[in-house]
C-alpha cells in the first residue's frame, strides 16, 4: 500500500521545510502584486513561509520573499503582509488544526 507524501515546501525565511499547509503562501499574482493566499490556489508565483511572525521579520531582513517571487518586494509590502498575516493568523491556524489528512489536490506552484 502506498502512503501518500505530505508536500513539502521550504520557508523562505529560515530555509526549514515543512509541510505545505503549516506554511504560509505569499503569490505574486499576474499583476504583480503580492498577496497573503491563504487558499493557497491562487495563480501566480508562490513563496512561502512558515506561519511564525519572526519569518516575516527574517524575510524583510534577508529579502527572501524578493528572492523566491523574483520581484522586488518594498518595505511597505513585506508591512502589508505582515498586518495581513496577524489579520489571518486564527484563520490560518484553525484550518491547519482541521486540514488533517485531506486530500491535497494542488501541488503546483
Ligand atoms: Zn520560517
Amino acid at each position: 500500500m502506498k502512503q501518500r507524501k505530505t508536500p513539502l515546501r521550504k520557508c523562505v525565511a529560515c530555509q526549514q521545510m515543512m509541510p505545505k499547509r503549516e506554511l504560509i503562501r505569499v503569490v505574486r499574482t499576474p499583476d504583480e502584486q503580492v498577496l497573503i493566499d491563504l487558499s493557497g490556489k491562487k495563480s501566480g508565483r508562490g513563496a512561502y513561509l512558515c506561519g511564525k511572525r519572526s519569518c516575516f521579520k527574517l524575510a524583510s531582513k534577508s529579502r527572501g520573499l524578493d528572492r523566491a517571487l523574483k520581484i522586488a518586494v518594498s518595505a511597505d509590502i513585506y508591512r502589508q503582509l505582515e498586518e495581513d498575516f496577524i489579520q489571518v493568523e486564527d484563520e490560518f491556524n484553525a484550518l491547519k488544526d482541521s486540514a488533517g489528512d485531506k486530500a491535497d489536490d494542488n501541488d503546483e506552484e
